[in-house]
């Protein structure tokens, strides 16, 4: 003799669904196929697959626990923002060679104090652009990209899809504005612009001369101005190139 639930048999599935369950907690992993419905079609119906559950992770902790709990089931993960993506990265593919868990970042919308002084703020990777510019706008900031799904497009999505928007002629796209990106920017200006007076003021590279040009006159004109032109001439050609595959892929039929 032995009780139903002791003598049901295990789906190939259950073992990937109990451990995502003690990850982020019962009520966190979606597997009612009505309920997983939206998280499983892309915004613009062209894209939908199945995946195993929809889990919705609250903490940096728990996006921890369900990455070891997929890898351990060998299931493939789809994160997932405000689903706005347009091109199918944020569902589930039709046709998959394994189970398929669709990774919610909607709970993990954590807003820090805007440091003023900075001009720098860290949020949830949930957070949506809408929430981010409320945010910044309380403290007297406007955050530097806007578009038309700010009320759904999450962080997360915006930095993996580097999203251009309104605003990117000015201020750039969505990589631009995170922190690595503009002190990797700002140490490199400063880096140029201080080597030539750095070789002014040492005596023995002030007084050397190539060909009869003093040298920090050299570095400027041979390093510093080629470099600088360089990298801005690189960092518009990312640009462009991102916003034309953008474009493209939102006019293709
Ligand atoms: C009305 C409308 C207007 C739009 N306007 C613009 C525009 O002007 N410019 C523009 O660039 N885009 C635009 N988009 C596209 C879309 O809003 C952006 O691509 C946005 O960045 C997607 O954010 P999301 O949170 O919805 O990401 P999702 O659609 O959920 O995901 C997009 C991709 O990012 C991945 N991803 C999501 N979150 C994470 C994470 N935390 N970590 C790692 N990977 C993650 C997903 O797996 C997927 O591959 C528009 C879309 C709509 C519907």
């Amino acid at each position: 003799m032995c009780g139903v639930a002791a003598c049901s048999p295990m789906g190939p599935n259950d073992e990937l669904l109990q451990s995502l369950r003690a990850a982020v907690g019962p009520s966190h992993v979606l597997t009612d196929a009505d309920v997983r419905a939206s998280y499983e079609t892309d915004w613009t119906r062209r894209w939908r697959g199945e995946a195993v559950a929809v889990v919705r992770p609250a903490s940096t902790d728990e996006v921890i626990a369900v990455i070891l709990a997929c890898a351990a089931a060998g299931a493939a993960i789809i994160p997932q923002g405000g689903n706005t993506g347009l091109v199918g990265g944020s569902v589930p593919r039709e046709v998959a060679a394994g189970p398929q868990v669709v990774l919610s970042t909607l709970r993990l919308r954590d807003l820090e104090p805007v440091d003023v002084l900075a001009g720098e703020v860290t949020v949830g990777s949930g957070v949506t652009l809408a929430a981010l510019q409320a945010h910044a706008a309380s403290s007297g900031f406007a955050f530097g990209v806007d578009l038309g799904a700010r009320d759904s497009a999450t962080v997360g999505g915006m930095i993996a899809t580097n999203a251009g928007g309104i605003h990117v002629l000015r201020h750039g796209l969505m990589r631009a504005q995170l922190r690595l990106s503009v002190a990797v920017l700002a140490l490199t200006t400063v880096g140029l612009t201080a080597l030539p007076v750095v070789l002014t003021l040492v005596p023995a590279t002030r007084e050397l001369s190539v060909l009869g040009i003093r040298f920090p006159w050299l570095v400027l004109g041979v390093a510093v101005y080629p470099s600088a032109w360089f990298l801005a001439r690189w960092y518009t050609r990312q640009a462009e190139r991102l916003e034309q595959d953008f474009t493209e892929v939102v006019e293709s039929p």
